[in-house]
C-alpha cells in the first residue's frame, strides 16, 4: 500500500505543473499501454526507491470564483483526514494572500506531514522573497521551480522522509481475491453491499489487523469467498463529504490500490460521466481488474436486447482503449444479476493471474507476427524474436526485438488484441513492452 500525498493550494500557484513534474518521470519508465486522455490529477511518483500516490486537488475545484475559496478549504480538510502528507503550494510572485493564511490556519491543526512549497522560485533573487512564507507558521519553506525542476530534489528528500514507512499491504497472507466496490456517490455502492449481505451478517466477518484506512470483511456465502475491501462503515463518513468530488476520488484511490478487482458501478440513468472516468482512470493506472456494473437498470424503461447492446457499445467506446471488460446490467433493488456480477469478478480475478507458458506464447505469437510483421519504420525492419510474460501481478508481456523504439502504439495494440483473442483477459489490462534483444 502506498502513501498518498495531496497537493493543495490556490489556483495558479503551479499545483498541476508540480504534479506533472512529480509523476512524469515515472510515466516515462512505465509507459502507459495507450495514449488515453483521462484527467490527470492522480499519478504515482517515486523518489529514493519509495513509491507514493499523488493527487492534485486543483482539478477538482468546480464552480465560480466566489465558491472556490470555500471548496479549497473543504479540500484541505479532506486532505488532512485522508492523505498521508500534504504539499501546500504557495506562489512567490504573488506573496501571501488571505486564502493562503486561511489554508495555513487549517493545516497547522494537523499532526500529519505538511510541507510548504514555495513555487516559481526560478532564480536566486526570488529565493530571498520566499522568506515571508515562514510567517505561515508551518515550518520550513521549500523553494522550488516546478517549471525548471530546481529545488524539487530537496523537497522530495524531506517528503519521503516524512512518509509512513509502516504502511504495508493488508492481509498479505491471504490468497483470497480482494474486491472493491467503487463508483461516484449515489450509484448504489452501499445498496449493493446491503443486497449482498442482507440481514445475514454471518456471511461477512471483519478481517483483523486492517488499518484505519479501510475496513475489510471476508464474504463467504453462495459459493463465493473473497475479501470485500472498504465496506459500509466508511460509507457513513463518505456521505458527509459527498459533495466534494476530491473526497470520493481520494477514497476510491485507497480502495482501488488495495484491491485486485474493482466492481465499478455507474448509474444507468446517467451513463458514464467525467467523474466516473476519473475513477476508472485510477483503476486503469493501477492495472487492476474491473467489472462494470450498469446499476439501477430497473429504472431504464426500454430494455429490449438491442437497447442493452447499444448501451454496452457506448460504454466500451467511452472506456476505450481498455474496453475488453465485462459489463453487467444490475439492480440492487430487484437484486437482478448481482451474483452474476460477483461471478464475473471471480473470473476477472482468474484472468488477472493467468500465466501463459513461454513455449505456447512463442508458438502462438511468433506465428502471428510472421504473418503480419510490424511495419517498416524509416526504412528499417523490426524483427521480433522472442516473447515472454513478465512476473508481474497483472499481465504484461515483453517482446524482444532489434529495434524496440520503432514499434509504434497501433502495432502494440494489435499484439494485445491478438493475445486477448486467444486467451481470456477480459476485465484485465494487458501491457505490452518492446525490449531490446
Ligand atoms: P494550478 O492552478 O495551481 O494547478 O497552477 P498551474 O500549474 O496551472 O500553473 C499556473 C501558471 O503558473 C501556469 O502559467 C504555469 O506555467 C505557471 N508556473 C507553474 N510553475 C511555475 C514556475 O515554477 N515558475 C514560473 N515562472 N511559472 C510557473
Ligand atoms: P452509494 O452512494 O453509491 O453508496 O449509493 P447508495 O447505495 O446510497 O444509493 C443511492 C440511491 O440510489 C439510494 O436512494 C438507493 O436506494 C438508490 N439505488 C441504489 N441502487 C439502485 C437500483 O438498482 N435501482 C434503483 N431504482 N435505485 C437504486
Amino acid at each position: 500500500m502506498r502513501n498518498i500525498v495531496a497537493i493543495v493550494g490556490r489556483p495558479n500557484v503551479g499545483k498541476s505543473t508540480l504534479f506533472n513534474r512529480l509523476t512524469e518521470s515515472r510515466n516515462a519508465i512505465v509507459k502507459e499501454t495507450s495514449g488515453v486522455t483521462r484527467d490527470r490529477h492522480y499519478g504515482v511518483a517515486e523518489w529514493n526507491g519509495i513509491e507514493f500516490s499523488v493527487i492534485d486537488t486543483g482539478g477538482y475545484v468546480v464552480g465560480s470564483d466566489d465558491i472556490f475559496e470555500e471548496e479549497i478549504r473543504k479540500q484541505v480538510i479532506v486532505a488532512i483526514e485522508e492523505a498521508n502528507a500534504i504539499i501546500f503550494v504557495v506562489d512567490v510572485v504573488t506573496g501571501i494572500t488571505d486564502l493562503d493564511t486561511d489554508v495555513a490556519d487549517i493545516l497547522r491543526r494537523t499532526k500529519k506531514k505538511v510541507m510548504v512549497v514555495c513555487n516559481k522560485v526560478d532564480n536566486t533573487e526570488r529565493q530571498l522573497q520566499s522568506a515571508e512564507f515562514y510567517s505561515l507558521g508551518l515550518g520550513e519553506v521549500f523553494n522550488v521551480s516546478a517549471i525548471n525542476g530546481s529545488g524539487t530534489g530537496e523537497m522530495l528528500d524531506s517528503l519521503v522522509e516524512g512518509l509512513d514507512k509502516e504502511l504495508k499491504s493488508e492481509d498479505e497472507e491471504t490468497e483470497l481475491p480482494r474486491f472493491a466496490i467503487v463508483g461516484k456517490p449515489n450509484v448504489g455502492k452501499s445498496s449493493l453491499i446491503n443486497a449482498l449481505v442482507g440481514k445475514d451478517r454471518s456471511i461477512v466477518t471483519p478481517i483483523s489487523g486492517t488499518t484505519r484506512d479501510s475496513i475489510n470483511t471476508r464474504y463467504n456465502a453462495f459459493g463465493f469467498d473473497f475479501i470485500l475491501v472498504d465496506t459500509a462503515g466508511i460509507r457513513k463518513k463518505a456521505k458527509v463529504h459527498e459533495d466534494i468530488e476530491f473526497y470520493s476520488v481520494l477514497r476510491s484511490v485507497r480502495t482501488i490500490e488495495n484491491s485486485d478487482v474493482c466492481i465499478f458501478m455507474i448509474d444507468a440513468t446517467e451513463g458514464i460521466q467525467k467523474q466516473d472516468l476519473n475513477i476508472f482512470y485510477v483503476i486503469e493506472k493501477n492495472h487492476k481488474g474491473v467489472v462494470v456494473l450498469v446499476n439501477k437498470w430497473d429504472l431504464v424503461e426500454n430494455k429490449e436486447s438491442n437497447t442493452t447492446k447499444e448501451y454496452e457499445d457506448l460504454i466500451r467506446e467511452q472506456l476505450a482503449p481498455y474496453k475488453d471488460v465485462p459489463i453487467i446490467f444490475t439492480s440492487t433493488i430487484t437484486k437482478q444479476r448481482i451474483h452474476k456480477a460477483l461471478e464475473e469478478a471471480v473470473r476477472v480475478f482468474e484472468n488477472r493471474k493467468r500465466k501463459i507458458p513461454t513455449s505456447k506464447l512463442n508458438d502462438l505469437m511468433l506465428d502471428i507476427i510472421n504473418n503480419n510483421p510490424p511495419p517498416a519504420y524509416k526504412g528499417k525492419y523490426v524483427k521480433i524474436k522472442f516473447v515472454s510474460q513478465l512476473p508481474t501481478h497483472a499481465p504484461a508481456f515483453a517482446f524482444f526485438c532489434n529495434l524496440p523504439q520503432y514499434v509504434k502504439e497501433p502495432y502494440k495494440r494489435y499484439l494485445e488484441n491478438q493475445l486477448r483473442k486467444h486467451y481470456d483477459f477480459s476485465g484485465v489490462p494487458v501491457r505490452i513492452f518492446m525490449r531490446k534483444k
